[in-house]
């Protein structure tokens, strides 16, 4: 059967759009450098009702209601009142990545996706439609294989899809242990989302780029606990992040006694968008979707796959014709209309500003960010908030912030400016 489309890829953005084309009546073929069925090495968290609304709950393999993050000034005295927590009050969850994948396989399954094996290597368009050349898993020749359209959800360092080149790039790294600890890292049932207690740091140290804790209590004695860095450029080595981890849990008298798996985080946060014009579509990292501010991507995945999908069912429908640049045209304006370009500018210059602050103007801004009402912090973070409702967000922000944020949020600096008109002019 001619593929209709091709999909290069098999992590969470390659499943969760294959599985939507396919059950749209699509020929679908999924073109993966690994199988689709091996095991994720990520885990992946999202927002109790972020799940919810999209009726995934059963995905999860944990979930908190006793969320929390400490935005204090860190002295290591619990009667310190820069010591207690910001309560978020909202369930968060981490998904079971089996049943993740699962989920999105059986629907691939079921409705009929072509699965290869072989590295994508080269795309070329000729008489409208694409054709993708690729090292097969089991043999030594190269294949070729033609579609109306190719989908490259190949990750952030995406294959095929071009992006314009706008100076660093910045990178969100982490570094995790699930395992057993000596004395509980967090509290019992405990959810932290960011944890800058920097008191076990040096003022020399407290200089450098800041750092927070991530952590959770996985229940029968076993807890997740990151040191993460929000994102910088260059990233923050993984060398750093395990030594501050370790003294971050010294200082509160915790040690590492079991290592169960070990989480090294890498990806960029603020991927300028693809061309919007080119032949080929993507979707997931490569088409840069992950949340600049957050660094979510999963429930974008959930929530925009279906809008995608529809837009190219309706173009290869209208037009049986089509060529691959138009097909490509149709699924670009679904997913990256001006709403939410216009939003993903916002976010990108609202990083660069986070990027530059010290660890005391962090601390603020985070603070007052979750002093916001609920529904302005969730709807920034989850990116469903719309332009109007993010600017009385951030309006309220700076009216609420303290001088030192102030300050840091009105000083212009390196690409701001041009970031920030980006923003006024995104059409
Ligand atoms: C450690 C970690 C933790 C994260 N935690 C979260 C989280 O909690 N919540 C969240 O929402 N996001 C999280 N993210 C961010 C984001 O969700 C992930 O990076 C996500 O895996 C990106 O999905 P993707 O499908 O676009 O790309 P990937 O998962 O990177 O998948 C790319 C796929 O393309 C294949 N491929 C690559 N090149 C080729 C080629 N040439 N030919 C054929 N196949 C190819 C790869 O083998 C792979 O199967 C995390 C990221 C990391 C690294």
């Amino acid at each position: 059967m001619p593929t209709d489309v091709l999909v290069v890829g098999a992590g969470p953005a390659a499943l969760a759009i294959a599985a939507e084309l396919a059950e749209r009546g699509l020929a679908v073929a999924v073109l993966a450098a690994t199988d689709p069925r091996d095991p994720w090495s990520n885990t992946y968290g999202i927002w109790g009702d972020e799940v919810d609304a999209l009726g995934l709950g059963h995905l999860l393999e944990h979930s908190w209601s006793d969320t929390c993050s400490y935005f204090g000034s860190g002295s290591s005295d619990p009667a310190d009142p820069a010591n207690s927590p910001t309560r978020h009050g909202r369930d968060y969850g981490l998904f079971d990545k089996t049943r993740l994948q699962q989920f999105w396989l059986e629907r691939c399954e079921a409705a009929g996706v072509q699965w290869i094996r072989g590295l994508a290597e080269e795309l070329s368009h000729g008489s409208g439609r694409s054709q993708v050349r690729y090292a097969p898993a089991l043999a030594a020749d190269v294949a070729l294989i033609e579609a109306r359209l190719v989908v490259d959800a190949s990750g952030h360092k995406a294959v095929f899809v071009q992006r314009p080149e706008l100076g660093p790039v910045a990178g969100q790294a982490a570094y995790g242990v699930v395992g057993r600890f000596t004395a509980p890292p967090v509290q019992p049932g405990q959810f932290v989302l960011m944890d800058y207690r920097a008191d076990h740091l040096s003022e020399a140290e407290r200089q450098e780029p800041p750092t927070f804790l991530y952590a959770m209590d996985l229940g029968q004695g076993r807890f997740f606990v990151e040191e993460t860095s929000l994102a910088l450029a260059p990233p923050v080595p993984y060398a750093t992040l395990k030594q501050r981890l370790e003294r971050r849990l010294a200082h509160r008298g915790v040690a590492i006694e079991q290592v169960e798996h070990e989480e090294f985080c890498l990806f960029p946060m603020n991927l300028p968008l693809p061309d919007l014009d080119q032949p080929v579509l993507a979707f997931g990292g490569a088409a840069a979707m992950v949340h600049p501010a957050s660094g979510y991507l999963v429930g974008a995945l959930l929530r925009r796959a279906p809008v995608l999908a529809a837009a190219v069912a309706q173009a290869l429908r209208a037009n049986p014709a089509a060529a691959s640049a138009e097909l490509a045209q149709a699924g670009w304006q679904a997913l990256w209309p001006p709403e939410l370009r216009r939003k993903h500018a916002l976010y990108q210059f609202g990083l660069e500003k986070l990027m530059r602050f010290s660890e005391p103007q962090l601390r603020a801004h985070f603070s007052t960010f979750f002093s916001l009402p609920k529904e302005q912090w969730y709807g920034f973070l989850v990116n469903t908030a719309s332009v109007p409702e993010l600017i009385v967000a951030m309006l309220r922000l700076f009216a609420t912030a303290p001088w030192n944020v102030k300050a840091g949020l009105m000083g212009m600096q390196g690409r701001e400016l041009a970031l920030g008109m980006g923003l006024i002019l995104t059409r």
